[in-house]
């Protein structure tokens, strides 16, 4: 069953003050979602990029004085432990520190610090580092299931304030609970949906029919890296896996996972991006496997303008400038 790619134009009209008052015509572009029915505007020059790249090491310098709670003399004193359903106090693999979130968004709700350095530029992570911190959320995670199995799952970051992160050591952030989120709702039961009228996994079919197109990056391992057709924000590439259950923190999906990441985090800081979101849903059987979505954000700097706008914290409507068609070789080049 072919996965039906809908998307149409409308122009808007004026006088261009750019093209001495000639009627011109601007092109804005919809695209629905094939799997949740999601719409995305893809309008030319919408992403509030700074014309000179953001000075920002005074920013993410820690000062003589300065606490950082992530940091490793802090982190072992300074941080919340686990709850007694979890095995270890606070999860320690590699440089990765795991502990419970002091401010928790969700009923299992945690924080793994990722880096023993206070800070690291976008393009400046190993995989080791997201290796080893999805592992240690991981453990905390399979702590949880066998303790409440809750609905839904993810691991998420945010790269420095654009990009909505308070801290600047980076971290990524668990969450656990029986509501999961608008988003992660839709597309559980657009995914079922799917699966009982068709017969098959959505994300199955995707991969087969983008394998050979236009939006497929690169593959790691079993992990198929694709520049989704309606974006749900800048740069947005997602990876496709086949693993449909809590995937074992040693499963070698991890490290696949790991090293696309860093990948697209180094085409984003060619591109000058220094900030960035991802989310790694945890799957739910048959036809919702595992998948992470990653997204550039403005970069961070003195005067950035947010990236999020009207259309975006009211209308929950998706608007790009750049067609995934367009950035999916670029990020294939950093494979
Ligand atoms: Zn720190």
């Amino acid at each position: 069953m072919p996965i039906e790619f809908n998307a149409h134009t409308h122009d808007a009209q004026f006088h261009s003050p750019l093209e001495e008052f000639e009627l011109v015509e601007m092109p804005i572009e919809h695209r629905v979602d094939p799997l949740t029915g999601q719409e995305t505007r893809l309008v030319e020059q919408v992403f509030p990029a700074p014309e000179t790249e953001p000075d920002i090491d005074e920013y993410v310098t820690r000062g003589e004085d300065e606490l950082c709670f992530f940091c490793p003399d802090m982190v072992g004193d300074s941080t919340p432990t686990y709850p007694p359903f979890v095995e270890a106090d606070r999860g320690n693999v590699g440089e990765a520190t795991g502990f419970p979130n002091l401010f928790p968004y969700a009923e299992h709700s945690n924080v793994v610090s990722l880096t023993e350095d206070h800070f690291r530029r976008m393009e400046e992570f190993e995989p080791a580092h997201f290796r080893d911190g999805f592992t240690c959320a991981l453990e905390f995670l399979h702590d949880v299931m066998a303790h409440d199995d809750p609905d839904y799952a993810s691991i998420n970051m945010n790269l420095l304030p654009s990009a909505g992160s308070s801290v600047v050591h980076p971290h990524m952030q668990t969450i656990a609970d029986n509501h999961g989120t608008n988003e992660m709702r839709r597309i559980r039961a657009s995914e079922r949906s799917y699966m009982d009228e068709h017969g098959e996994s959505y994300w199955e079919g995707l991969v087969a029919e983008e394998r050979d197109g236009p939006r497929h990056i690169a593959s790691t391992g079993d992990v198929e890296w694709i520049a989704p057709f309606a974006p749900t924000h800048h740069w947005h590439v997602s990876a496709v896996t086949d693993v449909t259950t809590l995937p074992d923190p040693t499963d070698s999906v991890i490290e696949e996972l790991a090293e696309g990441i860093t990948s697209v985090l180094s085409y984003y800081a060619d591109q000058g991006l220094n900030a960035h979101n991802f989310a790694l849903r945890l799957g739910d059987g048959d036809g919702s496997p595992m998948v992470l979505d990653i997204v550039g954000r403005t970069p961070f700097g003195e005067h950035y303008v947010s990236d999020a706008f009207f259309f975006t914290t009211i209308h929950d409507e998706r608007v790009v400038d750049v067609a995934p068609e367009t950035y999916a070789s670029e990020v294939s080049e950093y494979f």
